[in-house]
């Protein structure tokens, strides 16, 4: 996962000299650009595998009294503290240690976090800086730099990889590598809306249906097949299904649904859950509540609209039922507006008419599983996450708490299956739904994620 190295240090050290000199930018990062609001500064350095962070814009907010500036300074520390693997801790050769040093100095030792300190300015030998001095912050060996003239930048480097580690290989870490083999999946719905005859179809048998004893319940099985992909490669499946149980008798509440066919124990085990409904009777009040325990897991969830041949047959053969809708396409199209209408899924969640008994689409279906499947390995590089960030809370910033200011600084992936964002902000509050929402959606657009659920986690300090 990103790994961050974040630079801090009171004003005017050279931090942002120093961050374009790691990130071999010549262009100087102004943070207080008019319009520009940019807190923290995230680049990659993807020959060291890692996240540089300048936090030297956060909490800024225009003065410069000492008050001011040892108040922003202290921000950035706790920033930091939060976000960093390895923090690199600038402090001026000439000018040498001043009290606000020493107290980020102490915070620095109490966090506990891995601190590199950077003595910047070691242009010509001629520093005025007392090693004691330096030692005495209780930080360790100090490595000598000087950011203006590249002196000291490969040490700065070799050391930074001897905090953090070597970088990991690109074949490790790429999608198709990790991409979970096999791939889970499990037909989630109500009774009757054709779970097992899709089951049986995928697994070219009918052995699912096993007349079990009523009111049985075992664990989920997990069934292998293969499937020929798009790319005609064979890809490993496993359906997880609760072998021995046949909802034949009507269940009366979700919940019940849910403990005696442990279906909760089937979406968590599964990579993408298939949500089966039936294409002719449309969605009911026990759909939503078996969309919403899927939902609450954070698993990718596709929508399989099911007995759709049903559908194209009553079509052709002018069924008077089919006098509401000019043809199956739109058909199809009300149908899927009604869903998202009943229905709250991860945007862009794919919906896929099927049939089970004609096999109408099935390729379909579990092609959308495979692609689904890759996406959830994704790595966001950071600088390009905090980029759509940037433009996101331009668009549209985020709403004020209590008349106060809300303010996103920073955000970075943690984690995948689901995706994890940390976000860094000036308030513990939640973040309210809606905007939460808002960023899941561009995020989703940006990079393509369609279905892929997401967290977030808001950390926050006045
Ligand atoms: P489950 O309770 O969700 O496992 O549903 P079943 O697989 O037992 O199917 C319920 C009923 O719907 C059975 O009578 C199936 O034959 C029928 N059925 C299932 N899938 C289809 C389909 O794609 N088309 C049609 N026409 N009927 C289906």
């Amino acid at each position: 996962m990103s790994r961050n190295v974040a630079i801090v240090g009171r004003p005017n050290v050279g931090k942002s000299r120093l961050f374009n000199r790691l990130a071999k930018r010549r262009v100087t990062i102004v943070h207080d650009q008019p319009g520009i609001t940019r807190d923290v500064i995230s680049f990659d350095v993807a020959d060291g595998g890692y996240t540089l962070l300048d936090t030297g814009g956060l909490g800024l907010v225009g003065g410069e009294s000492t008050a001011e500036l040892t108040a922003a300074s202290e921000q950035q520390v706790d920033f930091a503290i939060a976000a960093a693997d390895l923090i690199l801790f600038v402090v001026d050769g000439i000018e040498g240690l001043t009290a606000l040093d020493t107290r980020i100095a102490s915070m620095l030792r109490r966090s506990k976090k891995t601190v590199q300190v950077v003595i910047n300015k070691a242009d010509f030998g001629e520093e005025k800086i007392d090693f004691a001095d330096i030692y005495r912050l209780g930080l360790g060996e100090p490595v000598q730099v000087s950011a203006e003239h590249g002196r000291g930048e490969a040490d700065l480097r070799e050391t930074i990889i001897s905090h953090i580690g070597p970088p990991v290989p690109e074949d490790e870490d790429t999608a198709d590598k990790t991409a979970r083999d096999p791939l889970c999946v499990c037909f989630i719905g109500r009774p009757n809306v054709g779970k097992s005859s899709l089951s049986n179809r995928l697994l070219k048998s009918d052995r699912l249906i096993v007349s079990a004893t009523a009111g049985t319940t075992r664990d989920a099985v997990e069934l292998p097949f293969q499937f020929k992909a798009r790319n005609n490669k064979l890809i490993d499946f496993t359906l997880i299904d609760t072998a021995g149980i046949k909802a034949n008798t009507k269940l009366a509440s979700p919940v019940e649904y849910f403990s005696r066919l442990r279906a909760l124990d089937s979406i968590q085990k599964a990579d993408v859950i298939y949500m089966v409904v039936d294409a002719l009777e449309g969605i009911t009040q026990q759909d939503k509540a078996i969309a919403g325990e899927a939902v609450k897991e954070s698993k990718p969830i596709i929508v399989v609209v099911n007995k759709w041949d049903l559908v194209l047959e009553a079509f052709k053969d002018d069924d008077i039922s089919t006098q509401m809708y000019k043809n199956e396409r739109d058909y199809r199209e009300k149908y899927e507006k009604a869903l998202f209408e009943r229905l709250f899924f991860t945007p862009g969640s794919p919906v896929i008419f099927v049939s089970a008994v004609s096999a109408f689409e099935i390729d379909r279906m579990l092609n959308s599983a495979v692609k689904i499947n890759r996406l959830l390995d994704m790595k966001i590089p950071t600088a390009r996450l905090n980029a759509l960030i940037v433009k996101l809370t331009e668009r549209m910033p985020p709403p004020a708490i209590g008349g106060r200011r809300f303010k996103i600084y920073y955000a970075t992936q943690t984690g995948n299956r689901p995706f994890r964002f940390r976000i860094f902000c000036n308030r513990e509050e939640k973040l309210p739904e809606n905007y939460r929402r808002y960023l899941e959606r561009g995020i989703v657009n940006e990079f393509g994620l369609e279905g892929c659920p997401m967290l977030f986690r808001l950390i926050g300090k006045e």
